[in-house]
């Protein structure tokens, strides 16, 4: 049976390319900001195998009240509150100083929702493997260690939730000598 995307699908992919069309990657090549959230959202399809169409939208939208001008009320006017719950849970407070924001991520994995939780995973294995083959302009390599380091922290904290995704990002620790 052919499988194609439904059209609030497309309205979310063409929304996140929209609000972040100005940002671009840490990486050294400045890759378009959008790539991230669209690995994210193929991630849990392709690789977890995942189908609730909710949460791979909330994966294309995953950064975009973080990191751009939308608001919640955005989100939720244009997706609805399921979408938006799950955007809602996967948000950093800004208004936290940064290290408190990173310690907050750690403490509240383990409280997250089974589906916020799949996209926390591969938020993490997408940022992994961006770290992997780069070291973002104007890091340190200690700074690229410490944040796999921190990531394996959170990682721990969704355990449980997907197979595939936990087996992926721990074949990555272990090539850190993490695991
Ligand atoms: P940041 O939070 O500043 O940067 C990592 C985030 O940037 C990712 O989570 C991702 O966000 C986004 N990102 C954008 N481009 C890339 C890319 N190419 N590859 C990977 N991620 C990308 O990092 P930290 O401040 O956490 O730094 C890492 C570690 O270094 C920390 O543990 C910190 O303690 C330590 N450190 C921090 C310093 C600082 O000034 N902050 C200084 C020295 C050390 P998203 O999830 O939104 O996609
Ligand atoms: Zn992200």
């Amino acid at each position: 049976m052919a499988t194609y995307p439904s059209a609030k699908f497309m309205e979310c992919l063409q929304y996140a390319a929209f609000k972040h069309r100005q940002q671009r990657r840490k990486d050294p090549l400045e890759t378009p900001y959008v790539n991230h959230v669209i690995n994210v959202s193929t991630i849990l399809s392709v690789e977890a195998c995942i189908t609730d169409e909710g949460v791979l939208m909330a994966a294309l939208l995953h950064d975009v009240v973080e990191d751009t001008d939308a608001s919640f009320e955005d989100v939720e006017k244009l997706f609805g509150p399921d979408v938006c719950g799950l955007v809602r849970e996967v948000t950093d407070d800004k208004s936290l100083e940064k290290q408190e924001r990173k310690r907050l991520q750690i403490k509240n994995a383990a409280k997250s929702s089974c589906r916020a939780k799949l996209i926390k995973l591969a938020d993490k294995l997408d940022n992994l493997r961006d770290l992997q083959v780069n070291t973002p302009t104007g890091w340190t390599e200690e700074r690229r260690e410490q944040y796999f380091i921190w990531a394996k922290m959170v990682v721990d904290n969704l355990r449980g939730t997907n197979a595939n995704l936990e087996l992926k990002l721990d074949e990555i620790f272990r090539q850190r000598g993490l695991l």
